[in-house]
């Protein structure tokens, strides 16, 4: 499944992930919104909205607890060029991202949650769930296919894997693009046949451009770097992509933490951003929202004119990747770093959150410290000037 790995979903790294949920400023301020080049800091007036989106595909380990400790200070933390910030308290959402049904796991959305609670990472609202939102991808869908941007892929993955090479050693496959070039008729013929196809989203070679908080300024050629790319699965399920743009559109996320693995996927999801942007989609989740009661707003909303829906622009902070001693990436499958067994250990939440800081650079050794205690001082500066990914080493958290 490599080859579409960007396409599924499932080249994300559940460690690293953070999704975020988003709520909305009561009155967006329009002018605001309209300028796309995101400096660090946003302007302070723009309340902030970041998310945690966990995958509940198993316990939360290590590098879910850096990332979601990254995402949580990114929101908490006071904002010296804000005057006001006192009274613009950000908000920070909880979205269990359960799109994929297969990998999910009964009961680890509670457990993701009360390791959160022991951790002292809180949010705001109740927890969102994916898989509660199918009427908002289908529309999505919908109103891509109508502005002509998806086209049907009968692909199997062994065919595309046969006719694609891998781009620069990470294992990611740029799809060819041979059912783009499919003769109408002979599409017509297939879809009329009921076979099975996924719906891909044709990319322009553009260059899409976004600034980090960590990384910098980061340039993506679509078509080259990223190509055509599943946005609703052959199985039916939505993909990761389509999924995170919809609900960080709706939810008004403007801050997102998450893994550097994950940079590409930003620009393809900038890009899909706007084109649903163009369609009207703006954001209309309150922090009380809890399930999908929105269908009908945003059918609403997708027929205002799109010069009063840009949402609004988004700071992305990506993280360095954790790995674990022999090199390979921090994984769910890895039990010896998840919080049920370093809770069973008897390891504090303080050691746990100490070890994240010092991944962070927030402190210069792995001392216990409690989150609230990293506020005051909270900088991406550190992490900006060493953004190498982390080894982790479990033996310092076991003393
Ligand atoms: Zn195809």
């Amino acid at each position: 499944m490599a080859e579409c790995r960007i396409v599924d979903g499932e080249h994300r790294n559940d460690q690293n992930d953070r999704g975020a949920r988003v709520a909305l400023p009561t009155s967006p301020s329009v002018p605001d919104l309209l300028d796309f080049s995101v400096p660090s800091e946003p302007s302070g007036s723009q309340p902030r909205v970041g998310r945690l989106a966990p995958s509940p595909t198993g316990r939360m380990h290590i590098g879910n607890v850096y990332a979601a400790l990254a995402a949580w200070l990114s929101v908490r933390a006071p904002r010296p060029s804000d005057p006001n910030d006192g009274h613009r308290p950000g908000l920070l959402r909880l979205r269990i991202e359960d799109v994929d049904t297969p990998r999910v796991r009964k009961d680890a959305d509670r457990w993701i949650m009360d390791d959160l609670h022991w951790l002292g990472l809180d949010w705001d609202g109740d927890p969102v769930y994916q898989s509660e939102r199918n009427d908002l991808y289908d529309h999505a869908l919908h109103d891509l296919r109508e502005a002509g941007l998806l086209y049907p892929c009968f692909c199997s993955r062994a065919e595309i894997r046969a006719a694609s090479a891998p781009q620069e050693g990470d294992g990611y496959v740029i799809y060819p693009g041979t059912c783009a070039r499919l003769d109408p008729a002979e599409r017509a013929r297939r879809l009329a046949e009921g076979r099975r196809h996924s719906w891909r989203v044709h990319l322009p070679a553009v260059e899409q451009r976004f600034d980090d908080v960590v990384f910098g300024e980061q340039r993506f050629d679509l078509a080259r770097q990223i190509g055509d790319t599943v946005l609703r699965r052959s199985d039916g399920l939505y993909a990761y992509q389509l999924a995170v743009v919809v609900d960080d559109l709706l939810m008004g996320v403007n801050d997102v933490v998450r893994g550097r693995d994950l940079l590409r996927s930003t620009a393809l999801q900038l890009w899909i951003r706007d084109r649903l942007a163009e369609n009207g989609w703006q954001p209309v989740d309150g922090v009380d929202n809890s399930g999908d009661p929105h269908a009908e707003n945003v059918r609403d909303s997708a027929h205002v004119p799109a010069a009063a829906s840009v949402p609004a622009p988004i700071r992305f902070a990506h993280l360095p990747l954790v790995d674990d001693p022999s090199g390979k990436r921090l994984a769910k499958r890895n039990r010896a770093l998840d919080l049920g067994v370093l809770r069973e250990e008897g390891v504090t939440p303080e050691s746990v959150i100490g070890y994240c800081a010092w991944l962070l650079r927030l402190r210069e050794t792995p001392q216990p410290v409690s989150a609230h205690d990293l506020l005051a001082d909270f900088s991406w500066n550190p992490l900006r000037a060493d953004h190498e990914d982390r080894v982790c080493d479990p033996t310092v958290l076991f003393g």
